[in-house]
């Protein structure tokens, strides 16, 4: 038998006012696996990944992590639970330091063990960050370089690696992605996907929204097609990849 799924939304049901975003949807991730989401704009991908993180209500269905229902509990505390969100535009502190920008990821749990200030923390607090930047910067070699520079001083690609890199503070189990490819040249979108089964090896499940289907698929193990708020196709990335149906009908192939 398979083990249990790490992340699984059963009849998932996103609602802004009268407007459903999500209309029941079904998806699991795996540990250690690496999923896509993908779909047309406003198709509902960014309101899945608030519905998990926390930063957006269910209005129906449930969501569980590890084994737990996420209902009722605060997006810091899903943190805390090992889910992590590199969200879209990467929304990250320009006139911080990469530092300073990647400590900002540790921070719910600093404050959930009531060590006060983010940059003063106790022993104990302080130990454990340093582990998760050692681990970051060994992930990312080109931001240990860059450590002292400032974020809005950052090209895209490395912009988007400290994104991801905050994330990882948290050491989480599921590491969420929201259109990590966005604004970058193709090469440098492969090189961040490229980084993903590295982070599988590790241990660390992925779930990547992405409008770019093709190479979302490529490096997925997983997908979902999502269209109006409804999962239309899901299946192996390979399988995606060559069903012309699902790419011509959902995701704009030719
Ligand atoms: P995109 O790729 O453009 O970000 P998406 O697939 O991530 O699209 P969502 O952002 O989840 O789609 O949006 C799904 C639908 O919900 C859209 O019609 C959007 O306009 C609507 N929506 C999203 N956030 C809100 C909000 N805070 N209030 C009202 N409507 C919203």
């Amino acid at each position: 038998a398979t083990a249990a799924p790490l992340l699984k939304l059963e009849r998932a049901v996103v609602r802004y006012g009268a407007l459903q975003a999500l209309g029941g949807i079904d998806l699991e991730v795996r540990a250690g696996e690496i999923v896509t989401l993908i779909g047309a704009n406003g198709a509902g991908k960014s309101s899945t990944l608030k519905a998990i993180s926390g930063l957006c209500k269910l209005s129906a269905g449930a969501i569980t992590f590890d084994g737990k229902p996420l209902h009722g509990l605060a997006a810091e505390r899903r943190i805390a639970a090992g889910i992590a969100l590199a969200p879209e535009g990467r929304q990250l502190f320009p006139m911080l330091t990469v530092r300073d920008n990647l400590m900002i990821g540790r921070f719910s749990h600093i404050r959930a063990a009531g060590f006060g200030n983010l940059f003063r923390p106790g022993a104990a607090a302080a130990r454990e960050v340093e582990a998760a930047m050692r681990e970051v910067l060994d992930f990312f070699p080109r931001l240990a370089e860059r450590i002292d520079q400032q974020a809005g001083t950052l090209s895209g690609g490395e912009g988007q690696m400290v994104a991801i890199g905050r994330a990882l503070m948290s050491r989480p189990k599921l590491l969420m992605l929201d259109e990590p490819s966005f604004g970058l040249a193709p090469r440098v979108t492969r090189e961040i996907l490229e980084l993903l089964p590295r982070l599988a090896e590790r241990g660390i499940a992925v779930l990547l929204v992405e409008q770019n289907a093709h190479a979302a698929l490529q490096v997925a193990d997983r997908g979902y097609v999502l269209a109006n708020g409804a999962i239309v196709a899901h299946g192996s990335g390979e399988e995606l990849l060559q069903s012309s149906h699902v790419g011509e009908a959902y995701l704009g192939w030719q």
